[in-house]
């Protein structure tokens, strides 16, 4: 076989994945002999080529796999400055029950925008902003 056979080859290699979440994070358990997914712990397990998985992947959640961080903080949602963080929660139609998840007495009498302003103004004064971010990687993926 030639290297750039070699190479194609690699590609079309399966991969395993959870058959259940279509997580690719498959552990060995050495001691019991069993493979199990390493986010839903589910042992049933298949295996597809790359693309397969990638487009059974997108079908299922609507985005393409991304690794997991342990620290929601390296997650593009803490990287965002405050005003596009602002123009992120106008854009959602779930702006409101945003807000109300953080302020559940938060007054209703308010428009959007005006809604928004106060919003920030009070998570900024009541140093909540991480809460907020936390609550917005719920909504903005990648
Ligand atoms: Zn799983």
């Amino acid at each position: 076989m030639s290297e750039q056979e070699k190479i194609n080859d690699y590609d079309s290699e399966p991969i395993a994945f959870c058959a259940k979440c279509f997580s690719p994070k498959i552990i060995h358990e050495a001691s019991i002999d069993i493979d199990y997914c390493g986010d839903c712990g589910c042992s049933s397990i298949k295996e597809a080529t790359v693309e397969e998985w990638d487009r059974l992947y997108e079908k299922k959640y609507g985005h393409k796999y991304v690794v997991k961080s342990n620290d929601p903080k390296r997650s593009p949602v803490f990287k965002l400055p405050l005003n596009k963080l602002m123009d992120k929660l106008f854009n959602l139609k779930q702006w409101k029950s945003i807000i109300l998840s953080l302020y559940p007495r938060f007054p209703g009498g308010l428009g959007k925008a005006d809604s928004i302003v106060l919003f920030f103004d009070t998570i900024i004064k009541d140093n909540k902003l991480t809460d907020f971010r936390l609550k917005m990687m719920e909504y903005i993926k990648g």
